[in-house]
């Protein structure tokens, strides 16, 4: 994945912000011991890609990847496979295959449209938006973004506004839409950005957020203090998104994609993390620790060393398949 860096985020990188810098600028990758095998762990393309631009992994939802562009490119991204290419732009016939087939397939009642970022292409977005309504089995649709991070300025943007209008109108009289933002460390959460939140918020949209555990983002391996600076920046970056008015949903582990070994955490001090966390932060401020279960399926919730003195390293993903992490 090429390196994308809006003026928004060089600004910050050039005031000093590590955390913004490791996340946008190509490093040389550190050796690790362990090489993940592959590119799409959450085999989306090989076993849940029923048409272009679709991915049909739980019964019930369903994600539309409006195309494979985004604001700025998040170097840990899951999807750095495909990120900045051309090839998951939308044909006309592509559109028409994906909501005929959600159309047929009922059981979805829940649509996420993300990416790349929903936001970034206002246009497919807002055309899903209209053909989505509609649709009587479509009950929620959620929409994944990082562009209120990557460049708060664009939501002045006529197309984006439009989007949002439709988003209200939808929200208001038709299906719950929520918002995701994807935040991992407070140095994203400038006043513009606060700004564009504020605004997203006047016009009554639920807002939620999502985090990864990152090393040298929100977790730094060479610190003799390592699990209380970790415990310190997540503080910190939750309780100022609650205070916001979003709800911090998930934080996950990060996905295990050949290349971003240099951004995983060691397990154990995640555990420890989420603990410490859990004694600090109010229930609304306080993530569900998850494991997108990497060769598997489902979003494994993490148990509590409340519960357990040692987290054990397999678990059974939601079909039963035993995974080693
Ligand atoms: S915005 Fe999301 S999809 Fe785009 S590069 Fe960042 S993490 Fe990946």
């Amino acid at each position: 994945m090429k390196e994308r860096i809006t003026p928004h985020l060089r600004a910050l990188i050039n005031a000093g912000s590590e955390a913004i810098k490791n996340q946008f600028v190509k490093m040389k990758q550190t050796i690790t011991k362990k090489k993940f095998p592959t590119l799409d762990p959450l085999g989306e393309e090989e076993k849940y890609s029923p048409v272009k631009g679709l991915v049909h992994k739980y019964t019930r939802v369903a994600l539309i990847k409006v195309s494979n562009r985004c604001g700025g490119h998040c170097q840990f991204c899951t999807r750095c496979r495909e990120i900045g290419s051309a090839d998951g732009d939308l044909t006309k016939e592509d559109i028409i295959n994906i909501i005929n087939y959600i159309k047929e397939h009922t059981e979805i009642y829940e649509v996420i449209l993300s990416g790349g970022d929903p936001f970034f292409t206002p246009n497919v977005t807002f055309t899903f938006l209209e053909l989505l309504e509609p649709i009587k089995s479509v009950k929620v649709i959620r929409v994944g973004t990082r562009l209120p991070v990557h460049a708060p300025e664009s939501f002045n943007n006529v197309r984006i506004q439009e989007v949002l209008e439709r988003v209200e109108k939808l929200n208001k009289f038709t299906n719950p839409v929520y918002i995701l933002i994807h935040f991992n460390h407070p140095d994203e959460i400038t006043p513009s950005v606060e700004r564009v939140i504020w605004m997203l918020r006047q016009k009554g949209i639920t807002l939620l957020s999502q985090t990864v555990f990152l090393s040298g983002v929100n977790y730094f391996p060479n610190n003799d203090s390592d699990i209380e600076t970790s415990v310190k920046i997540l503080d910190i970056l939750f309780t100022k998104l609650h205070c916001l008015g979003i709800i911090p949903y998930y934080i996950y582990r990060c996905d295990y994609v050949n290349g971003l070994e240099h951004f995983v955490v060691p397990f154990f001090k995640e555990v420890k993390i989420m603990h410490k966390l859990e004694g600090l932060l109010p229930g609304l401020a306080l993530p569900q620790y998850v494991i997108d279960a990497p060769g598997g399926r489902g979003k494994i919730r993490v148990p509590s060393l409340s519960w357990f003195k040692h987290i054990p390293h397999t678990f059974r993903d939601i079909d039963g398949k035993v995974i080693k992490i």
